[in-house]
């Protein structure tokens, strides 16, 4: 698995240094923000690889592989694309492009004639063209703070997920209970629309997880888990994000959050693909450094307001954080196996600074990045 990415890494380098051409210059009125927008020749015609769009503009892409079709949301509006296909619909109206969207390695490349249509029909007053260079009015962009925060409670329903030994504690119900509490904090003090997962004790596969943050144009995917270890002692708390497990630990971690697959259908299984992975994998490392940064601010509030064993920021490969096309963390509370800590997870108290400690780091990391904006 790991030589068959590097080979896709490398020949992905290969064709990629023998696409880049040029580039067009990218300024944003009343900000110092500058960046570049690379122009990819392809067939002998000018294409601007969407990603980049995506960036330059502060928007979101879903890909739905099903349909082959592609939504981009700029400026809180949608442009449809589907692959192959040389027309995009803008709201009640279709648009010829002249030129197909290429889907190369995973890439979607768009005709540059898109920024043409962008700047005299999409997004008049948000997008100009002059002479080699884009120019986007930051005004219009500083509406787009974080402002939808998707809260997960793992499990539920036919999945209990880890059970206390002593107490017979569910983690299903402990997180439940944990999550709305970061909810009730998050909608009182922050300007903020708060989406949970499941409010109830109901199974939700994980794709419909991911599926239904992606679709709400979430911001930040938090997902709330209680840990369970064979060693009874194990103890403490941990916050993950994506990538490939990195130690021992954290692989028995990911194994026993990714064994809730065997609770779903064959279809939902068979999202999880290599291919897929590839290219979820790819998407998500856009937003690596972002949500490496969340889950230290959880880490630290989780030590220092629940007093538990500090076991770091971890990676690991967790399916439910795969989709998340958005900064996302996996948080472990504490050890659900372990007498002390299951005792305590039962508690109001602890319950309600676990849920404090997670909706500060969201405090944290929403009051850094608005800023940044
Ligand atoms: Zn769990």
């Amino acid at each position: 698995m790991i030589i068959k990415k590097y080979l896709f890494i490398i020949l992905l380098f290969f064709f990629s240094a023998s696409l880049w051409a040029k580039e067009l210059g990218v300024s944003y009125l009343n900000s110092t923000r500058k960046d570049h927008l690379p122009i990819v020749e392809i067939e002998g015609k000018n294409y601007l690889n969407l990603y980049d769009l995506e960036r330059i503009f502060d928007g979101s892409i879903k890909v739905d592989q099903k349909s082959q079709t592609i939504n981009c949301v700029i400026f809180e509006k949608k442009c449809e694309f589907s692959f192959f296909n040389n027309w995009v619909h803008f709201g009640k109206h279709s648009y010829n492009l002249h030129n197909d969207i290429q889907v190369i390695n995973g890439f979607f490349y768009v005709p540059e004639y898109f920024l043409n249509l962008c700047a005299d029909k999409f997004f008049h007053d948000e997008v100009t063209l002059d002479d080699g260079s884009v120019i986007i009015n930051f005004s219009s962009m500083e509406k787009y703070l974080i402002k939808t925060i998707v809260l997960d409670p793992g499990h539920g329903g036919k999945d209990p997920g880890a059970v206390g030994r002593i107490l017979g504690l569910q983690e299903k119900d402990i997180v439940l209970n944990i999550t709305k509490k970061v909810k009730k904090l998050l909608e009182k003090n922050l300007d903020v629309k708060v989406l949970l997962t499941r409010h109830d004790d109901r199974f939700v596969s994980l794709g419909d997880r991911t599926d239904f943050a992606n679709d709400n144009q979430a911001d930040i995917f938090v997902s709330i888990h209680c840990n369970a270890a064979y060693n009874t002692k194990a103890s403490g708390s941990e916050v993950y994000y994506l990538s490939t497990a990195q130690t021992h630990e954290a692989r028995a971690v990911e194994a026993m959050e990714n064994e809730v697959i065997k609770f779903e259908d064959q279809e939902s299984i068979s999202r999880y693909t290599d291919l897929d992975f590839i290219l979820y994998d790819m998407r998500q490392t856009e937003y690596l450094n972002e949500s490496s940064e969340l889950s230290e601010m959880c880490q630290k509030q989780l030590v220092n307001t629940l007093s538990t064993k500090n076991n770091g920021v971890r990676q690991a490969n967790f399916y439910v954080l795969r989709g998340a096309f958005m900064p996302a963390m996996l948080v472990e509370i504490a050890y659900l196996s372990n007498k002390y800590e299951e005792k305590k997870l039962l508690s109001k108290d602890f319950q309600e600074k676990a849920a404090k400690a997670i909706y500060t780091s969201i405090k944290q990391f929403k009051d850094k990045y608005d800023k940044m904006n």
